[in-house]
């Protein structure tokens, strides 16, 4: 069994030249990927990329929810119809961009939740200096989500304990992989094997040691073997337990042997 990307932008513009090379190169050595839509207008040009091994998750990011009115939340449950669109997000509160008020921010939250537990779908959470009210919020609805995901995980041990208290997975992206980010090693050590999950974030956040290229999706080998190495574990066994990971929040059905 392969690596899994589990979260990537590969709609962005910065793919606009290559994105089919991208994703064939991607495709050659991963098992399969999620593409994440930020906004209704990413989320969907995320559509036409779906099929075979290309999953979609759409949702409006933080950074939007001042743009969020009832007709996004129509269109969101449309896409989400779609057999290949498998989750929502990104969507969470983002307190370091506060480009929407934190109240309106709380509210598109709210309303994505509220949408997942109705159409019984796992999420994917973006969460950013803002620990203390993302926690309070998912731990009223923890015991009604089909499944969940701390995407680019950015918190320290402290919160990775309480999120996994909830039951959520953690999903690590290149910048665990930075020098500096000794906090975030530590949070990546308590994740037990079976809530651990690996992501690009592509094109951001590309790991060491490819830090500041444009991120692509395959590069998540980089990340996943740098949290083999950090937790002591196998590099085999990390690919399998991540992505056996992945198909069960995802529901995806594994490949039988
Ligand atoms: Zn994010
Ligand atoms: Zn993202």
């Amino acid at each position: 069994m392969g690596l899994v990307d589990t979260h990537c932008h590969l709609q962005s513009e910065r793919f606009a030249g290559d994105r089919d090379a991208v994703l064939q190169a991607t495709l050659e050595k991963l098992d399969w990927i999620v593409v994440i839509g930020d906004d209704i207008p990413s989320s969907e040009e995320a559509l036409p990329l779906l099929g075979p091994r290309v999953y979609g998750v759409v949702g409006m990011h933080p950074y939007y929810a001042k743009d969020c009115d009832d007709a996004t939340y129509d269109r969101l449950r449309e896409m989400a119809a779609r057999p290949e669109v498998i989750a929502l997000g990104e969507m969470g509160l983002d307190y370091f961009n506060e480009y929407s008020p934190r109240d309106v921010q709380a509210v598109a939250f709210r309303k994505q939740l509220d949408l997942a537990c109705e159409l019984d779908m796992p999420i994917v959470i973006h969460n950013r200096e803002a620990d203390e009210d993302c926690y309070a919020i998912l731990a009223e609805y923890a015991p009604r989500l089909a499944g969940c995901i701390m995407h680019c995980f950015g918190s320290g041990p402290d919160y990775a304990e309480k999120f996994l208290d909830l039951g959520f997975y953690i999903s690590f992206a290149g910048n665990v992989t930075f020098k500096k980010a000794v906090d975030l090693q530590e949070a990546a050590k308590i994740v037990p094997l079976d809530r651990l999950l690996v992501e690009t974030d592509a094109p951001f956040l590309a790991p060491v040691p490819l830090r500041g290229k444009r991120c692509e999706p395959h590069f998540v080998s980089h990340t996943a073997d740098f949290l083999a190495d950090l937790k002591g574990v196998d590099r085999e066994r990390l690919a399998r337990e991540t992505t056996s990971n992945a198909h069960r929040v995802y529901r995806i059905p594994q490949p039988t042997p």
